[in-house]
């Protein structure tokens, strides 16, 4: 069954997923640019919420100024910003962690405030499996391309010793422009299974991303819509946070997989592209 318009009637904040619905790769979406622009005209607040971790905001405001799109710092959420709001506002005391991730997940961490050890520099050469000699309140993991088995052994050590495992997001893949490579949910599996512990997962399609940004904009999920083109992460997660969702179609989701959907993966409207998403909201913006 196709799904209805089921939208707020009064909508405060539009929440942007960005590969499938803002660009695709570096190509920016027709009309998409307008439809920012149009919000940003109408004083809607606006979110860009991606569940990349590798990459820190400042680089998002500058592609999206490469396509004519202009943000600021505090529009963008990766799974690294959005951990670290989760953290603040349910997790204040952790203060020392240990992260797998790569640069631009290191200079995210270090400018809340964190103490931030990379399991790289931890690991060195290696590691015999035996304890550390210091203890972290967290672990966090995101995406790193240098991964290696030092990595995983420290890390793992630090969370049987009892660190927190927070994921800023558990994608089985990272595409790529002719394929596809292992995600962060690959890393995060690897130290699940070596510890036997379950990990906190923020990224899409948990809702703590959306939650995250919520709270931090202070505007209710019953006034949020959610722009994403994957049913199976941005649908499920912002039903999950209380957000309505548009489905659009520029993206992974076709008009004939819409008709498959079920259960939280179903939106509450759907549009084929930016120009039709701006048609659903005219009416709801105050
Ligand atoms: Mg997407």
């Amino acid at each position: 069954m196709l799904p209805m318009n089921q939208l707020p009637d009064r909508v405060r904040l539009v929440i942007f997923d960005l590969d499938g619905v803002v660009y695709r790769g570096d190509m920016p979406i027709s009309g998409a640019r307008e439809l920012v622009t149009w919000l940003h005209d109408r004083r809607v607040a606006v979110r860009f919420a991606t569940n990349n971790s590798m990459v820190a905001r400042a680089g998002y405001v500058e592609k999206l100024a490469g396509m004519g799109i202009v943000t600021r710092v505090d529009e963008i959420v990766t799974s690294t910003s959005a951990t670290v709001e989760h953290i603040r506002a349910h997790a204040p005391e952790i203060g020392s962690v240990l992260a797998i991730g790569a640069d631009g997940m290191r200079t995210e961490l270090l400018d809340a405030g964190l103490e931030v050890v990379m399991a790289g520099d931890l690991a060195g050469d290696g590691h015999d499996g035996g304890p550390l000699d210091r203890a972290f309140d967290a672990v966090i993991v995101g995406l790193d391309p240098q991964i290696d088995y030092a990595r995983i052994s420290v890390a793992a050590t630090a969370v049987t010793a009892g660190a927190r495992l927070i994921a800023t997001n558990a994608d089985a893949r990272y595409p790529t422009a002719v394929g596809f490579l292992p995600g962060a949910g690959s890393i995060v599996a690897a130290l699940a299974t070596t510890t036997g512990i379950a990990p906190e997962i923020i990224g899409k399609p948990s809702p703590a991303m959306f939650r995250a940004i919520l709270t931090a904009s202070g505007i209710v999920g019953a006034e949020t819509v959610v722009i994403g083109d994957n049913p199976d992460a941005d649908i499920i997660g912002a039903r999950r946070a209380g957000c309505a969702a548009i489905l659009v179609l520029t993206g992974i989701a076709d008009a004939n997989s819409v008709t498959r959907l079920s259960g939280d993966a179903v939106p509450h409207a759907v549009a084929a592209d930016p120009a039709a998403v701006r048609e659903l909201l005219e009416a709801r913006l105050s």
